[in-house]
């Protein structure tokens, strides 16, 4: 296939033409169009902005796509709301798959009060299912799906029962994992069709390529379904993978590995958390949260522990990710990475989130060549941030201007479902932030090196780096001239098409 985008402004500047064949691009002009064989397709750009394709260095595409697939309980008035939905998907539902619903709030239902199993049992008889209030914090399960988790019997806090000592359904926190962990993992093709269904939606915010995370309890069947992507050529974006340091040894078992060495999908490396979410308040700091003196956070591990798992990893050949959101995490990750850093950080290790990062810790990574991934969206949502750390302390969240200006590989990401997935909205975020250090802002040819040099970059994908002849056509199109615009209306912008390995993956109707 060979493709001609006409009439575009390459990497936002001059206008150009750019030739395609072969997934290769053949052919770069300071004219607005070329001269072309016939059966080209030609795609008219109408003076739109031409990228590198864009990567998303860090998201959860299948959680993202399973989410999707969930019924949406927001907005439901009153408990008859929730049943017709509910009803409307057991209907679509195979006999005996599980059903799951989100978003209902019993604060806004007449009678405020909590909904039971008995609420909602006459209609999913055949189906477990498992509705959560749109908090996360509280799940409503029907009697099948008690009966499946085996909690009948169970009694205790987090188990809801009514006056006689019968469960209500209602289930809270700690049972609420409990009853989760105990739920079938996705199969493969479940968690193929969550994947592809969250595709269009990528490749039309502009990405080519995700760096996707796989689960902690789910990563047989992600994996599974990425095996049999790549003997597939219809889907539309790239993957990097990767795998979660419990999967190695299954990986390398199963000899995935290499069936997963392509250049569309490639398992690239092992994530390793060292600590949870500022949030949450679980994140590990080195002095105590500013709203409660008596919490530091936590590590998920001791440094002896962290340092193996990192060398485990690295020794198998795997680029290595540490999940590090508070400083104290992000030390202790900068320790246990810096033995396999040797000799400007070749196998490209990075910090994950590198959220409350310091200058001293900013400078180790530079010395060390430590890779970060950033994700812009949590500058404005985290509306919370100065409460939580303190006036001063917040000053060194995401400081991803001068993590940039000082040397370190940052790239963008949108841990998404934790985010929208749209590079332009975490560019936006990174062009204005919050409410809190604002000299950090980026300019837009920063933001953008976010999600195109870096983040190739942070993906050993250098051969797509650039509009350059000879490089893979993994090519982002705009739908407008980015160049100058004004934040706010470059959050608004679209692809107008995009094109992975030459094909075109997605191209907006009339362009
Ligand atoms: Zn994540």
């Amino acid at each position: 296939m060979s493709v001609l985008v006409e009439n575009c402004r390459l990497a936002g500047g001059r206008v150009g033409s750019v030739y395609v064949e072969g997934g290769v691009i053949e052919r770069v002009s300071n004219d607005p169009s070329q001269d072309v064989a016939e059966g080209t397709t030609r795609l008219d750009s109408h003076g739109g902005a031409l990228f590198q394709g864009f990567t998303d260095s860090h998201c959860h595409p299948f959680e993202m796509g399973w989410l999707r697939g969930n019924v949406d309980l927001r907005g439901t008035a009153n408990v008859t709301g929730v049943r017709m939905r509910i009803q409307a998907a057991v209907a679509r539902a195979r006999e005996g798959e599980w059903v799951v619903g989100r978003g209902w709030d019993h604060e806004t239902f007449p009678a405020k009060r909590l909904p039971s199993r008995d609420d909602i049992d006459d209609l999913t008889g055949k189906n477990p299912v498992v509705l959560t209030r749109v908090c996360g914090h509280i799940s409503l399960l029907n009697t099948r799906a008690i009966q499946e988790l085996g909690l009948e019997g169970r009694r205790g806090p987090g188990y809801d029962a009514d006056p006689h000592g019968r469960l209500t359904g209602i289930v809270r926190e700690s049972a609420q994992d409990d009853a989760f962990s105990r739920m079938p993992a996705r199969s493969g093709q479940q968690c193929l069709d969550d994947l592809l269904s969250i595709e269009l939606e990528a490749v039309r915010g502009g990405l080519t390529t995700l760096h996707c995370i796989l689960s902690e309890d789910g990563f047989k069947g992600e994996l599974e379904a990425l095996a049999m992507l790549a003997s597939q050529e219809d889907h539309l974006l790239k993957y990097r993978v990767y795998i979660p340091s419990m999967a190695i040894d299954y990986v390398e078992n199963s000899r995935l590995r290499g069936r997963l060495s392509g250049e569309r999908i490639r398992v690239n490396g092992v994530k390793i958390f060292a600590d949870g979410s500022l949030g949450a308040g679980t994140a590990a700091l080195r002095e105590p949260y500013a709203d409660d003196p008596s919490n530091s956070g936590m590590l998920r591990h001791t440094d002896e522990e962290l340092a193996d798992l990192v060398e485990k990893a690295h020794s198998a050949g795997y680029q290595v990710i540490v999940h590090a959101i508070g400083d104290r995490a992000v030390e202790q990750a900068i320790a246990a990475l810096a033995p396999v850093s040797g000799g400007g950080n070749p196998k490209r290790h990075r910090v994950e989130h590198a959220s409350l990062l310091p200058r001293d810790l900013r400078s180790k990574m530079r010395k060390l060549g430590l890779r970060a991934t950033v994700q812009p969206c949590f500058i404005t949502s985290d509306t919370w941030a100065a409460a939580r750390l303190g006036e001063e302390r917040v000053n060194d969240l995401y400081p991803i201007r001068s993590m940039l200006e000082e040397g370190i590989v940052a790239s963008g990401s949108s841990d998404a479902p934790v985010e929208t997935i749209s590079p332009v909205v975490g560019m936006w975020a990174a062009m204005t932030r919050g409410g809190f250090a604002k000299d950090e802002r980026l300019s837009l040819r920063q933001a953008i090196d976010l999600y195109t040099g870096n983040a190739a970059s942070n993906g050993f994908d250098e051969g797509s780096a650039g509009i350059g002849e000879g490089r893979r056509a993994d090519l982002t199109l705009f739908d407008s001239n980015v160049e100058g615009m004004h934040p706010a209306l470059l959050r608004k912008v679209g692809a107008a098409a995009v094109l992975v390995d030459g094909r075109i993956a997605y191209a907006y109707e009339g362009a």
